[in-house]
């Protein structure tokens, strides 16, 4: 195989001879630069490249050329190589309809004519670019694959975690992909063993816990230290920052997550609103970019590690994690978001994993290409996942009990959802049952208006409904309101028993709960905005208020 491309595509030559020269200059040893000077040839390029079985690793194209607009260029190559970063060439005039753009193409970034010193303007988005990009591909015949049975709770919970710790895997279903019987049979791998995970050295790991994955892949699960200056249990958005923060600061920050790095936020297929990223940035990129971040600070981070409970004792926090040895800090941050409630109705919790999903759309989004399947809730979550799934499901059915969506998503994905053909929205309806052999098949859908329910063909359910605050591993000592939110600060001091819990002769710091030192950030504290930013700026002010207590004590 020869080596991944990077395609540039410009009618005039001048321009196309100056970008191929500045492209090549520092990227040629690694990747092969390669050039069009219509969209034409470039799509006839794309293709060729898919036919020799090469990677395409990004295309950079101007936007005003005869024949075809460079954002057409980028989003008809899009289905042939979804994963290549797409970047828009642009006149200073253009770059309203670079914006505009970003949608359809699914833009990553445009750059103004011209970019001197490349140095400065062209090599830093490149090279970002293409590490985001190394991170997703995965050569064919490299790196980790995956094999089981699509409608396993076990397979998906392997999937998961393998997404979510950022790990490139290929996926192969034994019922679908004819391979995999005798990969299975040379390496002795019995049915009931399944899922299997084969490394690159040959060997296997069968039907293993994420616990186990984790330790193969050699991360370690142990803490390095006796005594941390700050834990955070949970690295979403919020813990994310703090341990940024943390870490820069000098303080021994220890970051754990009973599942991995990136929290709601490392689910989500497109993030428009995070300042500072005008395409968007899907969660497991911000995931990525924070977690290098945070261990290049020298945060230390283990998970999959759950902590089951806190005590107190002196000052010192001492935190049980889930294989019953103890962790001891100084301070620490409940950064543990929320989860989604299960959903009621019969038949969904036998096929938890088995069609029936929790707040995860990417991961499964692939294995449902040509099938029909539902979103629950109308809330932004469910949004971005069904736009998600429109790129691979035959139809995308959203279903919510108000008459639309209007009140509780935004309006740039409703006028997403509006334009794009394979979704509908089942408006004032609600998932009475679900049934199926040993997976989702048919859903029945009632009316919340009392008429006619039905009964429908549907290949899964991804639920996005109802969440709830992941604070039961704190101690009782550390108030909550009626739901589990977390009071910290003002909203504490208002609280009925604040008299009778807070003993100090101070007043709490902001964000800090009803035992000194132990602090709360993002969606897990009650008053939380329940966005990226507002998580990852109070994850950020917990390092500043950490310093404050440690010199109170
Ligand atoms: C699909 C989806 C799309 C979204 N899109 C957007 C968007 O576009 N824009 C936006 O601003 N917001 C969006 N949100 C909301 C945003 O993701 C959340 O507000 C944000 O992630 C909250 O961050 P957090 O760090 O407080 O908690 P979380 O992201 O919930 O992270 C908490 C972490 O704590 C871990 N944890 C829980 N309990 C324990 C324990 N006992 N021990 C160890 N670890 C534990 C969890 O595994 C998790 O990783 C979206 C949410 C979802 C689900």
């Amino acid at each position: 195989m020869n080596k991944p491309g990077l395609l540039v595509v410009d009618d005039d030559p001048q321009v196309l001879a100056a970008v191929r020269r500045d492209l090549r200059s520092r990227y040629r040893e690694k990747y092969t630069i390669l050039s069009a000077a219509s969209g034409e040839e470039a799509l006839s390029t794309v293709r060729e490249l898919k036919a020799r079985g090469d990677a395409l690793a990004m295309i950079v194209s101007d936007q005003r050329m005869p024949g075809m607009l460079g954002t057409e260029v980028l989003a008809r190559s899009l289905e042939t190589y979804p994963l290549a970063r797409r970047v828009l060439l642009t006149a200073y005039s253009d770059i309203d309809a670079a914006v505009r753009a970003i949608n359809e193409a699914h833009l990553d970034h445009y750059l103004s004519k011209p970019w001197d010193p490349p140095e400065e303007h062209l090599f830093p988005v490149i090279d970002d670019l293409l590490d985001a990009w190394q991170a997703d591909y995965l050569p064919e015949a490299k790196g980790l694959r995956l094999v089981g049975h699509q409608w396993s709770p076990r397979s998906h919970a392997i999937k998961e975690f393998l997404a979510s710790s950022l790990v490139p895997y290929r996926w192969r279903d034994v019922e679908r992909d004819a391979d995999t019987r005798a990969l299975l049979d040379a390496a002795g791998v019995a049915a009931d063993s399944l899922p299997a995970l084969f490394f690159e050295d040959g060997s296997v790991l069968k039907n293993p816990e994420p616990r186990e994955v984790a330790e193969r892949l050699g991360r370690s699960l142990s803490a390095a230290h006796d005594l941390y200056d700050l834990v955070i249990v949970g690295a979403g958005p919020a813990g994310l920052a703090a341990a940024v923060y943390g870490a820069s600061e000098g303080m021994r920050t220890l970051l754990l997550d009973r599942h991995a790095p990136g929290g709601q936020a490392g689910t989500s297929a497109r993030i428009e609103n995070y300042l500072g990223f005008p395409a968007g940035v899907s969660g497991s990129e911000l995931t990525r970019r924070a977690l290098t971040q945070a261990q290049r600070l020298g945060a230390e981070v283990l998970a999959p590690l759950e902590v089951t409970g806190v005590s107190v004792e002196g000052g010192y926090k001492r935190l049980t994690v889930a294989d019953s040895r103890e962790v001891v800090t100084k301070t620490l941050l409940a950064a543990t978001g929320m989860s989604y409630r299960e959903h009621p109705a019969p038949g969904m919790a036998e096929r938890t994993g088995a069609g029936v999903y929790y707040g995860t759309a990417t991961t499964e989004a692939p294995a449902f290409s040509g099938r029909r399947v539902l979103v629950v809730g109308g809330g932004n979550s469910a949004g971005q996942a069904a736009m998600h799934l429109s790129r691979y499901a035959r139809e995308v059915h959203i279903v919510v009990r108000r008459d639309g969506l209007r009140e509780t998503m935004s309006h740039y994905l409703i006028d997403q959802i509006d334009k794009t053909p394979n979704i509908r929205v089942r408006a004032l309806t609600e998932i009475e049952k679900v049934e199926g052999r040993d997976r989702v098949e048919c859903v029945s859908l009632k009316a919340c208006s009392g008429g006619a329910g039905s009964v429908e063909e549907a290949d899964a359910v991804f639920v996005f409904i109802g969440t709830r605050p992941r604070s039961e591993w704190l101690p009782a000592e550390v108030l909550r309101d009626a739901k589990g939110f977390v009071l910290t600060g003002r909203d504490l001091v208002a609280a009925e028993a604040y008299p009778r819990a807070w003993k100090e002769r101070r007043e709490p710091l902001p964000l800090e709960s009803s035992v000194p030192g132990v602090f709360a950030a993002g969606d897990v504290r009650a008053g939380a905005m329940n966005r990226v930013a507002s998580a990852v700026g109070e994850g950020s002010m917990i390092v500043w208020l950490a310093h404050e207590y440690l010199k109170l004590i």
